[in-house]
Parts: structure tokens; C-alpha cells; sequence
């Protein structure tokens, strides 16, 4: 009932617009603080779910159920944290994703790319090398002990990382993310897989002038424009497993021990 944007029958997917469009923040470009937003679709798996309208987004002919579904929250976030406030980086700069093989860092490799930047990719599990060269990785960095910065300073000559985009968090930051940002660098962290804090000596950050920031899930705008890029081509949606309903147990102790190369899907077709 009151429906009235979508129709039955209607393709759609999360947007991460559950925000009004009409109160004082939404109307000035700060929807993340919109006073009037619905949640978002309940999280969980089942085959329905009840979402506000306002949540949902038409999925573009030519893109599936299975991509659509992972946009807002994979694509998305890194897209939003990547342009935030139109600092993208230039091409004359290095972007380090770290956690690139997983969900959200093989989307974030793919959006770094189309920067033309020098995009250099970290990960902790070999196998996924050749996967991150050809989503967009112009370096690799593997190391299965996490102390990645001195390759970083090696390949950009001692300059270090100008953008580092961290899938991870706490841990990744801690053992050499934050050693690997150049001076007036921008950190942003965009997920966050395990409880470590972020730990750094105060004096790193100002002797750096260094920006450290974060960004929300991807919002309306955010999804909107991933969608487009995916419809024009220019990204993929990197999902590499899918699995009934059933197969759910398997599917997390996969996630767990990083087997899985960006997003798994659970899928009823
Ligand atoms: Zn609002």
C-alpha cells in the first residue's frame, strides 16, 4: 500500500536511499544525516523481504539479480569512499587498496583504476595475485604476515601511498597501512572485518599532514552511479560463488578462511 515509485513485477535492488529527499539535510547535500530515513532492507537470508520503497532502486536492463544485489554495499562504499567530496585521486597518484582480493577491495581496485592512478593492491593469499592484476592492480603486494609497507615505499621510490583505501581496518592499518601513506596522504577506511583498534603515535599523523577519514555505506547517488558504471561496462561485479540456500555453512567457513575472491551470493533461482 502507497507505493507508488515501483510497480509489480519491478527489477530492484538496495540503493542505500532510504533517506526522505525532502528535509533540511537531504535538501543540502547531507542525506547521510536525513532526519526522516527508513531502514534499509532487513538483513539476513530469505527468499522475500519486506522493504520501503524509498530503499529500493530499478536494476538497469542487462544487469542480474546476483550483481544488483551486492551494489550498494560492495560497489558502492568503496565508490563513495574513493570520490568522496570530489577528492578523487589524480593520476599522478599511487592508491593502495588494502584487503583487495575480498568483497569490497576488488570493487575499490576496479574504481581506483578508472582514476588512472597507479593502483597497487595488497592481499594476504597468493592465489589471488593474478586475480587482482586483472582487475586493475598495476602492483601486488603479498605478504601472509601483513607487514606490506616497505614493499609499498620500495615500488613508489620511498614516495608511498597518496590514497589508502582499507577494506579491513584496524588490523591492516596497524601492521603498515598507516606506515604506508605518503605525506598528505588520505587514509579512508572503508570497512572494518575484525575488532582491532587502530593504534598510531599522534606525531606520524601531523608530522605527515596526513588526513585519516572514513565513509558510510554507499548512499542513493553512490549505488545510482555504480550501476551505471556496470550497465556502460567499465566495472564488473565480481561475484565468484554461488550457493543455494543449503550451502550456507559452507559458504561462511569459506568467507573465513578467504577462499572466496569478492562477493559470494546466496541464490534461490
Ligand atoms: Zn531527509
Amino acid at each position: 500500500p502507497g507505493v507508488t515509485r515501483h510497480r509489480g513485477g519491478d527489477r530492484v535492488a538496495p540503493s542505500g536511499g532510504g533517506h526522505c529527499g525532502v528535509c533540511d539535510n537531504c535538501q543540502t547535500g547531507l542525506a547521510v544525516r536525513c532526519t526522516d530515513s527508513v531502514p534499509m532492507v532487513s538483513e539476513g537470508y530469505a527468499e522475500l523481504c519486506l522493504a520501503p520503497e524509498r530503499s529500493v532502486m530499478r536494476i538497469p536492463d542487462g544487469v542480474g539479480f546476483a550483481e544488483a544485489s551486492i551494489v550498494r554495499c560492495a560497489i558502492g562504499t568503496p565508490l563513495r569512499g574513493i570520490y568522496l567530496e570530489g577528492k578523487e585521486p589524480k593520476s599522478h597518484d599511487n592508491i593502495l587498496i588494502l584487503g583487495a582480493g575480498g568483497g569490497l577491495g576488488i570493487h575499490a581496485l576496479q574504481l581506483a583504476a578508472l582514476t588512472g592512478g597507479r593502483v597497487i593492491a595488497s592481499t594476504t593469499t597468493e592465489s589471488k595475485v593474478p586475480i587482482l592484476r586483472q582487475y586493475g592492480a598495476d602492483d601486488v603486494v603479498c605478504t601472509p604476515d601483513g607487514r606490506f609497507h616497505e614493499q609499498v615505499m620500495d615500488l613508489t621510490d620511498g614516495h608511498g601511498a597518496d590514497y589508502v583505501i582499507d577494506t579491513v581496518g584496524g588490523s591492516t592499518f596497524n601492521a603498515g597501512g598507516f606506515r604506508a601513506l605518503a605525506y598528505y596522504g588520505r587514509y579512508v577506511f572503508v570497512g572494518q572485518i575484525n575488532n582491532e583498534y587502530a593504534r598510531f603515535p599522534v606525531p606520524w599523523l601531523f608530522w605527515r599532514e596526513a588526513v585519516l577519514t572514513g565513509c558510510t555505506g554507499g548512499m542513493y547517488a553512490d549505488t545510482l552511479r555504480s550501476l551505471r558504471l556496470m550497465e556502460a561496462g567499465r566495472i564488473e561485479a565480481v561475484i565468484s560463488e554461488r550457493f543455494p540456500i543449503e550451502e550456507t555453512p559452507k559458504m561462511h567457513r569459506l568467507l573465513q578462511d578467504r577462499q572466496i575472491v569478492g562477493r559470494s551470493v546466496i541464490s534461490f533461482e
